[in-house]
Parts: C-alpha cells; structure tokens; sequence
C-alpha cells in the first residue's frame, strides 16, 4: 500500500513476493525513517489458524510512526489486509507444535529527496516467513551480556518506537557479546549506565526475595506486548508485579547475597527466554543454577497454551483468523 501526500494510504494490494524498485534518493536509505511490527500465526491444535493480541501490534505501529512522523494508518483496515495475506498464504503456515508464520509489516519513506525533513511518500509491505520453534530442543536458558559502553536509546530519543535505526546502533555491542559467547546485549539506561533497560528484542524480568520486578516504561524502552501480557498473567496468578528502576548494581547485589531467584526475557520471537547468565564488567553471575526457573516455564507453557489453543484465552488475546 502507498502514501502520498494527495491521496492518502491508497491502492492496497497482495502481490507476488519479488523484489521492489526504489530511487537511490529514497529517503528512507539516506536518514532511516522506517517503522516496523513481528507478530506470528499459528496453527492452533484443532487446525485453526489464530494471530496474538494483533490489534496492539496495529496500533504500536502507529505509535512508532508517530515518533517518525510517517503518517498513521488505518489499523483495522491494516489488520485486514494481514489476515487477507494469510488466509492467501496459509500453506506456509508450518505444522509443528511450535512452529509459526512470522509476520513483519513495515512502512518506509519512499519519495526521492536529500533534504532532511518528513518524506511525503511512503510504502507499506507485509512480507511473512515460515518460522519453526524457537527452542526445538526444549526450552532454555540463555546467557546476557550487560552492555556498559554503547548505549540503545536515550528519554527522549526513539527508543519506544521500533525503527530500525535502534537496531543498526545495536548491532555493533550484539557483535562484541557474541564473540564473547554471550546470546544477547542487555542495555543500560542512556545517561547514567546504571539502570537496567531491556535485551536486544527483549524485555525483562526479575524475582528478587519473591517479588517480580521488571524496568518501567522508562520512555527508552519497548513497550512489549509479551511484557504487557506477562504482567497481567502474573498478577492474575496472585504475583505483585513492580514496574520500577532496576539498577545493575542491584542485581548483582541480590545475586551475590543469594537473593536473585529468577529472570527473564519476554518477546515475540521466544515468547520467554529465561537468562541463566550474566555478565557485567568482570563479574559472571549464575541465575536459577543455570537452568529454566519455574516462572520462566509456567508463562512459556500458559502463553505458548493461549497461543496454540490447547488452554482457555481468559484475556481474549488470540484472534481466529481461518
Ligand atoms: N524490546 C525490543 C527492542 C524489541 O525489538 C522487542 C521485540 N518486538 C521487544 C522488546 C519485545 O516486544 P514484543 O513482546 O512486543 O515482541
């Protein structure tokens, strides 16, 4: 679907999946203004087809864009057209228990133009891929990296909107974290480096002396839509879940004292990811003995259980689609 600044978002259509021609002065390739969404479908065990919260991905595009300013869409007549692409592709649904057709909508600033200002014309594309389990092993722990010289995002900045250009700045610390062996860059808030902000495409999650804490929505970071459905999960399970600033320091403290019972990250791509290591500056610190914790596992298994239909959807978070 395109924009221009005559006639609006117009002409929405399902093409072959190919190659797009742009001007080498589109915009979007010379100061970045993008906007994108991940959601998943799945094959739901009675051999449906259901889509997660979808609408909250609509309408977090047009919160992204808003801080862009590329122009809002209509998100029901977006979500339309998503489910109309799946329903055209749903062979490529795959089969599998966990398996999934990953979904990415994006906008980009398409006019030709080298001045730097809001383009007037942009395109909309959905491009979707078969996806298989995360963990095709099982669920496991993995092992985080506290990033103390780069930073993600500053108050103020463009954290809390996925554009692509949080990602390319974090793409250097993901490269250095992983020669070291660790999986993932865990940020520190951009002013102080001592709060803890949230993982690569992750948020996370902390139980510390049984309290669940997780890093408010600080205006750096991501608001999760995982995020936002663990909280409501933990707090219906009779949790006390608090949105706070989490230091490092903190963590390590409650870590060495004995005190760190649990963490994990929350996204689309692994749903739950418990962290079973860390490390920050010289010190390495063990999480749950290295292994899943029990809160990691219980939200794994009742999200993924929504999602694939086998368990109840109090929240009415999955949408049948097929
Ligand atoms: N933070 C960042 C930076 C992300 O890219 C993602 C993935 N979208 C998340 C958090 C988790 O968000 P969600 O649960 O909506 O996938």
């Amino acid at each position: 679907m395109d924009y221009s600044a005559e006639q609006g978002w117009h002409e929405p259509m399902i093409v072959p999946y190919g190659p797009i021609t742009l001007d080498p002065s589109a915009m979007v390739f010379h100061y970045g203004q993008e906007v994108f969404e991940g959601m998943k479908a799945y094959k739901t065990a009675d051999g449906h087809v259901c889509l997660f919260r979808p609408d909250a991905n609509m309408h977090r595009l047009n919160q992204s864009s808003e801080r862009i300013s590329i122009p809002e869409v209509d998100e029901e007549l977006l979500l339309e057209g998503i489910i109309a692409l799946v329903r055209e592709d749903q062979d490529w649904i795959p089969d599998g228990a966990e398996s999934s057709l990953y979904i990415r909508p994006f906008i980009i600033a398409t006019e030709p133009g080298l001045g730097v200002r809001a383009a007037r014309q942009y395109k909309l594309m959905v491009i979707m891929s078969p996806s298989g389990s995360y963990y095709p092993e099982g669920i496991h722990p993995v092992s985080i990296f506290v990033e103390n010289q780069y930073v993600r995002a500053v108050r103020g900045g463009t954290g809390t909107a996925k554009t692509a250009g949080n990602y390319a700045s974090g793409i250097k610390a993901q490269e250095i974290a992983q020669k070291q062996g660790y999986s993932q860059v865990l940020w520190l808030d951009g002013v102080e480096k001592k709060y803890i902000e949230e993982v690569g495409s992750m948020n996370v999650f902390f139980k510390i002396s049984g309290e669940i804490v997780t890093p408010e929505l600080s205006g750096s970071i991501l608001a999760g839509i995982t995020r936002d459905s663990v909280i409501r999960l933990l707090q219906s399970w009779g949790h006390q879940v608090t949105e706070r600033k989490i230091s490092v320091e903190e963590l390590f403290e409650a870590s060495r004292a004995g005190t760190l019972e649990e963490a994990f990250g929350t996204g689309t791509a692994a749903v739950i990811s418990p962290i079973g290591k860390m490390k920050w500056d010289t010190e390495e610190i063990t999480i749950s003995g290295g292994h899943t914790g029990e809160i990691s596992k219980k939200l794994y298994d009742t999200i993924t259980g929504i999602q694939k239909g086998v368990l109840e959807d109090p929240f009415g978070w999955r949408k049948v689609i097929l």
